[in-house]
């Protein structure tokens, strides 16, 4: 089994409490506090060596990490120690990457609306590929390359038009999406940057399909699709293009009711959808990010109040919710979880696990079977890597969780706890309404 096919991290064990990385995660809960986000750096690693046995018999390819994902210091010198490049969608993203050391020809900024202080700083950095989304964009981005008298190296951006089945907020490749150009402006886009935009480099096509996919047909279409677009392109405008980006999107396993597929079944279908074709392209680049990392963290929370409603469910609180995962109540995402300190418990019952955020659908899992739980219980909820701290927001003022990365029964803090003062740090009281001096 692959490791984006389980729910649990791969170290997980149950013994009298839930141990991850070789710690007892009820031990972290008490000396970290909860929320806690918790990476299992085996998992991590683990997952980041199967993508590259999975295509290692392709020669150039190219797995860039979707920071988005989760984007933290020591995330990103992992998978940059794990040959891992990484696609990019913010300054931020950029200058996280940066600062842990990456050598940023291994980095692609990405995104549907860069701002001129971001190309600007990107250009500086000197990222390896711009993938340019819109006419707007490459307009914009030749003005500052030739400022700057450089020429950037760029993949473009382009919607396939498939439909693949996952929810509607995280489909994107689909025709009508904001996202990159319709096929049908390829060859004004081209003709632009062939006689305008000289200092735009064109180097291939990039597409990314969507999110949460369980069907390797959308690869193996979208795969068609670009390589017939690049040769296209090729022989009607007499140009070499020979990168292809495919995007991310592959599936995890949230609950039972998730069957993705492998990464090695993704790589055969990217390898076989290929292999069809007489036209080589040289280099692919592919960027995971939830299946890189959903499975190697876990969230503990704390158990506090519960509320029977008569003749209705029960539900149990804890002490995060919706600011530290807003993925159930944006997408109505599921997630499985289990009690960190009641693991061999046999009395159970259904509840709901509610979130403490002022929102009643700040509701983290929707009736599900777990031990008895009372105040002081530990929570342990799965598949929280991907697009939890990363969505994180300060909803109800109230401080983001800590990340801890657990390996071989070690602990770190990689991520602090906020504190009362870094909520206020970033608000100012204008002179006429202060109070003290
Ligand atoms: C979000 C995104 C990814 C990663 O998607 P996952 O589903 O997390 O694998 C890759 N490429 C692009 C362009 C994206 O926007």
């Amino acid at each position: 089994m692959s490791i984006n096919q389980s729910i649990k991290p791969y170290t997980l064990e149950e013994k009298e409490h839930l141990f991850l990385g070789g710690c007892d995660l009820v031990d972290l809960a008490k000396k970290y506090g909860t929320p806690l986000y918790v990476i299992d750096e085996a998992t991590l690693r683990g997952i980041c060596r199967e993508y590259k046995k999975a295509f290692k018999d392709y020669k150039n390819i190219h797995m860039m990490y979707a920071s988005k994902a989760l984007c933290t210091s020591a995330i990103t010198r992992i998978l940059d120690e794990e040959g891992f490049g990484f696609d990019t969608v913010s300054a931020g993203e950029i200058y996280t990457v940066y600062k842990s050391g990456v050598d940023m020809s291994h980095v692609l900024f990405n995104g549907n609306n860069k701002s001129t202080s971001e190309i600007n700083l990107a250009i500086d950095f000197k990222v390896g590929r711009f993938s340019v989304d819109n006419f707007y964009e490459a307009e914009l981005l030749n003005k500052i390359a030739s400022e700057k008298g450089v020429r950037v190296d760029i993949l473009l951006r382009v919607t396939p038009g498939i439909e693949c089945h996952t929810h509607d907020y995280i489909q994107t490749g689909q025709i009508d999406s904001k996202f990159g150009f319709d096929l049908s402006q390829v060859d004004d886009i081209v003709t632009l940057i062939k006689d305008n935009y000289k200092n735009l480099n064109l180097k291939g096509l990039h597409a990314h399909i969507g999110s949460q996919i369980f069907e390797l047909k959308s690869y193996y279409d979208e795969v068609d699709i670009l390589v017939k677009e690049i040769a296209r392109i090729n022989g009607k405008f007499g140009l070499n293009l020979d990168e292809m980006n495919i995007g991310g999107g592959l599936g995890v396993k949230y609950t039972d009711n998730d069957a993705p597929p492998s990464v090695n079944e993704l790589a055969k279908a990217v390898t076989d959808a290929m292999e069809k074709y007489a036209v080589e392209i040289p280099t692919i680049y592919i960027e995971p990010g939830r299946s890189i990392v959903s499975t190697a963290g876990v969230t503990l929370y704390t158990v506090g109040s519960s509320k029977q409603v008569p003749n209705g469910r029960k539900y149990v609180a804890v002490d995060g919710g919706m600011a530290d995962n807003p993925r159930p109540s944006m997408y109505q995402a599921e997630y499985f979880a289990e009690v960190a300190n009641k693991v061999k418990s046999k009395d159970k019952e259904s509840v709901t696990i509610a979130g403490r955020y002022c929102e009643s659908g700040d509701i983290l899992i929707e009736n599900v079977e777990l031990p008895i739980m009372k105040a002081g219980d530990v929570l342990c909820v799965y598949n929280t890597g991907a697009y939890n701290y990363s969505m994180a927001s300060n909803y109800n003022r109230v401080e983001k969780p800590a990340m801890v990365l657990v390996n071989n029964s070690h602990s770190d803090i990689i991520v602090y706890r906020e504190t009362l003062d870094n909520l206020i740090s970033h608000d100012n009281i204008p002179d006429r309404l202060r109070k003290y001096d």
